[in-house]
This record gives structure tokens, C-alpha cells and sequence, in this order.
């Protein structure tokens, strides 16, 4: 190498010494802001606007599938990952980016880890980009986890089928997640992982995160938390002492419901006996430029715009679709029709107290508990009763989707929770009479309206 050559690649690297330096004053204060204003501007600021984008005020769209180099040198570093840079769209891009650093902003609120977030095409990506790290056993070891088994369907079909059946991967359901001691048993030397849901989706259980953020890290074990339903508004896993965080963005966070896309938040030094020092170091980063650039399943920067869009008002619309989620969840409570009602708000649940040390409404000046929009409630009339209810209902939609901002029903044994079989089910706490309710943004005067004319039916 001739040393003109040397001294611009020198140069080229200062330059991506200098961009990544700029990038963490920016976080750092954003760090200081408020969790609406991280959710309006995340890092992207006048300097951003002026420098890389024309001035634009709202974040562009780059929808260039690849990225121009000065040069040959310029080309060499940004490759070698020694300046930010984006290349391909399926390794990095810049809208793609704005929104990761939002994500990981809203994550890391309140908390004093420092936290990344890497985004993938959807929920399940997310989670199997967040899991599969750990369970790399080139010594064909008998290896483990241990998994509330009151979680999202296609999580039940990832670990049991994937996971379980196809790599022989012993999967030990928890059946009970607020039994601790069952956690405890469950693990021993060739466990890679804890993982929960908080709250669950569709029956609403809970998990007590800080318990086992401190059981996992005894076992110097990560502790991996989905906190979909919850969103950062209402729940900050890290903060409470988990590991790795997923969202799947398709829900509350793009309650418009315009875009399918997953995160997997972590924080910085993360707590594993297994996995190189790069994979603990900053977990987020290490899937996102290595594993995710191998396996593909890169987000697009439209879907990111999409997202990025509906996440700056997400405080205000997790406030008021909870509310209505808690008036709508005390007049099923009672209703003659209705056999009993989930929803992690309830005095008489199990999990109460449970649900209110974890989540509030976050900056609320009154340190206000919310407990989300998504509820679950059984019909006294059965399987059959469920469907004529479901069916009954003139303006909630009938689907699989929820996190609206338009209210949505569901039978999760029919419909999410149908290919895990009735065992499956049973395991999940899935009874055939389960009606699952997303309680959107309407006024809810008129939602309770829509439930009561179902419930005549039942
Ligand atoms: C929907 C959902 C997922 C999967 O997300 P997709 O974006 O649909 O792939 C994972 N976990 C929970 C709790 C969900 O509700």
C-alpha cells in the first residue's frame, strides 16, 4: 500500500471517529429531554436537516436501495464499520437509523444504561433476531430456555416448532410466570436464556420484571422481555433491569396501522455466560451488523417514515386508549353475559399488584398507572356464545390485529392460537369462549355501545 493511500484512509477513519462522536453528543442531549420531545425529534435535528438532507424539517424517505463512496478509501473504511455509514439497505440506511435512535431514546428513559436498538421487518424477526445469538451450539450441546408460556402465538410457534422440534432445543415452559420458584427450577448450566412477556398477548398475565432480571442475572443469564403491549409509554423494561427489549412496532407503536416491523432494544454490557465479548458489549449493534446482515430481514425505510410518524404522539394515545380500555374492561366486569374479564388494571386479577409497581403513564404528573389497550374477557355461553358475540359487533372490527387506533376483536383459538393445538392452548391459558379486545381511540361511549349490542347475542 502506497502511503498516499494510508494517510486518506487515516483520514477517513478521523472523519468516522468525528461522525460517531457528533452522533453521541446528540443522544446524549436528548437524554435530557422529556420522553415527547425524544418522541417528536429522536436525534434528528437542525444539524442533521442542514448538513445531510437539504433542510428538510421531517426525516426523508431513502429509499436508494444503496449508498455512493468518495472513493476507494472512503469505500474500504465504511465497509471495515470504522466511520457510520449505511452501504446496502439490507445492512443500514439512513431513515431506518433516525428511527432506531428514537427507539432506543424512548427505551432507555429514565434509565442510566445506555441503550441501542436495531429494527427488523417485523415482530417475529425481532425476536428471533434477539434469541437465536444464544443458542449458536457448535459442540451439539443438550442446550435450554426457559419461557413464560403465556406469550403471542407465533413466539409459542418459534420456540416449540423452530426451536424445540426442528433443532432439538429443550424449550421449558413456565406455566404460571408470577411463580418465581417454577422459574428457578427450571434453570441449570445449559440454560442461554429467560424470556417473558409483560403484559401477555391475549391473556394478559404479567411478569415481575425486576425478580427476574435479578434470578436471570444470577445465573449470569440475559433476561429478555416483549413488551408489545405495554409500549415504552407505559413500560421501560431496562429501566426495571431486563436485558434485551422487543417491540413489534406493527402494533401500538404504528397504531395507524400502516407499516409490520419489530425492535430489539439492549442495553449496553448485558449480563451472559455465553457469547463473545462484542455480542455483551452493545447486543443491539453486534445482531444488526452481523446476524441480521447475513439473514436479511431488513426493514423498509417507508415502513421506518411510517412508524417514525405514529410513534410522536404515542404518550397521548396509550393514555387515552387505556382509559378507554379501563371503562370498557369495568363494564364487562358487569355484564350478565360475561364469564370473567383480563386486563392487568383489575383490582381482583392476580397479577395487580404486580402491574401497577411496572407500569404507569410515563412524565404523568400525578405518576398515573396505565395498564394498556388490549383486554381479554370469556363469554358464559361458550365457544359457540364467543362467535355469536364476535359476529354481533357493528363497528369493532373482526381480525387478528390489534395496537389501533380503531378498535379490533378477535377469538384467539380460532384465529392466533389455532396452530399451536388444544394443548398449546391449554398451556397458554387459552379457553375456546376467549374474545380479545384492542380498545382504540374512538369515544368509548360508543365502543360500549358496539359491546352491548354483541353481547345481547350471547
Ligand atoms: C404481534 C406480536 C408479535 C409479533 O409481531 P409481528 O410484527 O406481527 O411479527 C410479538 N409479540 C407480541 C406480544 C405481539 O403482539
Amino acid at each position: 500500500m502506497d502511503t498516499k493511500s494510508e494517510s486518506s484512509l487515516k483520514k477517513y477513519e478521523m472523519r468516522g471517529q468525528q461522525m460517531l462522536e457528533a452522533i453521541e453528543r446528540t443522544r446524549e442531549t436528548m437524554r435530557s429531554k422529556k420522553f415527547d420531545t425524544i418522541a417528536v425529534h429522536g436525534i434528528y435535528n437542525a444539524e442533521q436537516a442542514l448538513l445531510h438532507n437539504q433542510g428538510s424539517i421531517i426525516e426523508p424517505a431513502y429509499l436508494s436501495a444503496a449508498q455512493h463512496y468518495e472513493n476507494s478509501d472512503h469505500l474500504e473504511v465504511a465497509l471495515a464499520y470504522k466511520m457510520p455509514s449505511w452501504a446496502y439497505s439490507r445492512i443500514a440506511n439512513p431513515t431506518v437509523h433516525y428511527l432506531e435512535e428514537t427507539i432506543a431514546l424512548m427505551e432507555g428513559y429514565g434509565s442510566e444504561e445506555k441503550v441501542s436498538s436495531s429494527v427488523f421487518a417485523s415482530g417475529m424477526s425481532a425476536i428471533f433476531m434477539a434469541t437465536n445469538p444464544f443458542l449458536t451450539n457448535p459442540e451439539r450441546k443438550a442446550i435450554n430456555i426457559v419461557v413464560s408460556a403465556r406469550c403471542y402465538g407465533g413466539t409459542f410457534m418459534l420456540f416449540n416448532e423452530r426451536y424445540g422440534r426442528e433443532r432439538g432445543i429443550d424449550v421449558r415452559w413456565v406455566s404460571d410466570p408470577l411463580d418465581l420458584d417454577a422459574w428457578t427450577s427450571l434453570i441449570d448450566e445449559n440454560t442461554r436464556f429467560l424470556y417473558g412477556e409483560m403484559p401477555s398477548n391475549p391473556s394478559l398475565d404479567v411478569i415481575d420484571i425486576p425478580a427476574l432480571s435479578v434470578l436471570a442475572h444470577h445465573h449470569e443469564l440475559p433476561f429478555i422481555v416483549d413488551a408489545t403491549i405495554a409500549t415504552p409509554a407505559l413500560l421501560r423494561p431496562i429501566e426495571l433491569g431486563a436485558d434485551i427489549v422487543i417491540q413489534s412496532l406493527s402494533k401500538t407503536m404504528a397504531s395507524s396501522g400502516f407499516a409490520i416491523a419489530g425492535a430489539v432494544s439492549a442495553k449496553h454490557h448485558i449480563t451472559s455466560r455465553f457469547g463473545d465479548d462484542a455480542l455483551k458489549e452493545n447486543f443491539a449493534q453486534y445482531i444488526k451488523l452481523l446476524p441480521a446482515r447475513d439473514h436479511g430481514p431488513s426493514l423498509s425505510p417507508l415502513s421506518a417514515l411510517m412508524i417514525l410518524n405514529d410513534m410522536r404522539t404515542l404518550r397521548h394515545k396509550v393514555d387515552v386508549m387505556s382509559a378507554n380500555t379501563a371503562t370498557a374492561a369495568a363494564f364487562l366486569q358487569q355484564h350478565d353475559a360475561v364469564e370473567s374479564v383480563h386486563y392487568p388494571g383489575l383490582e381482583q386479577q392476580p397479577g395487580y399488584a404486580t402491574a401497577k409497581a411496572q407500569m404507569r403513564l410515563v412524565d404523568s404528573p400525578t405518576d398515573e398507572n396505565r395498564y394498556g389497550h388490549l383486554l381479554s374477557f370469556t363469554v358464559k355461553s361458550g365457544a359457540v356464545g364467543a362467535r355469536r358475540v364476535l359476529d354481533g359487533f357493528s363497528m369493532i372490527w373482526r381480525g387478528t390485529d390489534l395496537g389501533r387506533v380503531k378498535s379490533v376483536a378477535n377469538i384467539p383459538s380460532i384465529s392466533t392460537h389455532q396452530q399451536q393445538g388444544e394443548q398449546g392452548r391449554e398451556l397458554a391459558c387459552l379457553p375456546d369462549n376467549l374474545i380479545r379486545l384492542c380498545v382504540g381511540h374512538e369515544d368509548v361511549d360508543d365502543v360500549i355501545a358496539d359491546l352491548e349490542q354483541g353481547l345481547t347475542l350471547a
